[in-house]
């Protein structure tokens, strides 16, 4: 058994931009650009960032939902980068994926036991009666009742339709899903069932999640390590108490800052950082947050830090881009 399940190394999606009279091509969006993850059968590894760093990019590359520009994704021990749609087929069982809006992502015109029998069909699981059976364990497993199965998504909440979508991602008992921000449509209170929920079917399930999000205070409860990015790439990874404790990165810090406390007695020192995410089809020179960063200084603009151990730490658990750390 290979000791990771899912492995990214130096994983590249740059995608062309085209422009002008005959749409020639003129440029490159670096979405990703050289993102090295390891996930662990039965983990949760949060990726978190702003809206526009290539998180969701990532999530799809490692489904190869895209074509890799570069590097490779190893799952199960197979690389699977350069595989063909035929070859990743069979393996697509092993790798799951729920979204952000489950509106969009569960087709209007089924009923919701059409949408869970389907992947079973797919993969040529079960007889009829067998499905039927599966799809009524899969929507009690997710909180639903029998009676959905009749029923289309628009009948459902929000919180209930993520429920549903869900119920698909785990319909073929997959090792690994990658969770694009499941939560971030839905309303507070319903925020807090689904994460619970995602939680119940890792433990009976084994289940391994890639777990995007834009906002640390999502991830801080479902992950077991976090890998902060910023425009393409990973700028800070380490275990997810020791991101909350001791963030070394200031974009880190800075989005720590920005997490309400729930305590109004107490006041957060917030680092306000100024400006948008700087287009990845021009990424900043030197440090690509240098732009933003309250404590950028000269080395900043034109050296680009690597992603090294941070000082007096072992091995790859504590993981920094940062000159001012890393000096
Ligand atoms: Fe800030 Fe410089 Fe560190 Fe980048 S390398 S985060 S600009 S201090």
């Amino acid at each position: 058994m290979p000791e990771y399940l899912l492995e990214t190394k130096n994983l590249k999606i740059h995608f062309p931009v085209y422009g002008g009279l005959f749409r020639r091509k003129t440029g490159k969006v670096y979405a990703v650009d050289g993102v090295s993850l390891k996930v662990k059968a039965g983990e949760t590894v949060g990726l978190v960032g702003e809206s526009g760093c290539g998180k969701t990019t990532v999530g799809r590359a490692v489904l190869r939902l895209y074509e890799l520009t570069g590097g490779d994704v190893i799952f199960e021990g197979k690389n699977i980068s350069g595989m063909s749609e035929s070859e990743i087929r069979p393996l697509r069982r092993n790798m799951q994926m729920v979204f952000q809006d489950p509106f969009e992502s569960l087709d209007a015109r089924q009923t919701v036991g059409d949408i869970l029998e389907e992947p079973l069909i797919i993969h040529g699981i079960g007889s009829p009666s067998a499905r039927r059976k599966e799809v009524e364990n899969l929507l009690s497993r997710v909180g639903m009742t029998e009676s959905s199965i009749t029923r289309f998504p628009h009948e459902f909440s929000g919180g209930q339709r993520q429920r549903i979508g869900i119920a698909r991602a785990i319909a073929l008992k997959p090792r690994l899903v990658v969770c694009d921000e499941p939560v971030s449509a839905l309303d507070v209170s319903i925020q807090s069932q689904i994460l619970n929920l995602l939680l119940d079917l890792q433990s009976e399930m084994n289940l391994a999640y890639l777990f995007i999000a834009h906002d640390l205070a999502v991830v801080k409860h479902i992950s077991d390590h976090i890998a902060v990015m910023y425009l393409g790439k990973i700028v800070e990874y380490t275990d997810a108490d020791t991101i909350y404790q001791k963030p070394l990165h200031p974009y880190t810090k800075a989005l720590i800052s920005a997490i309400p406390v729930p305590d109004p007695s107490v006041r957060n020192k917030k680092t306000v950082l100024h400006g948008d995410v700087p287009s990845p089809s021009h990424p900043p020179s030197g440090c690509s947050f240098h732009t933003r960063c309250p404590v950028a200084f000269d080395r900043c603009r034109t050296d680009e830090p690597e992603l090294l151990p941070a000082p007096g730490t072992e091995g790859e658990n504590h993981l920094v881009a940062c000159h001012l750390v890393n000096s």
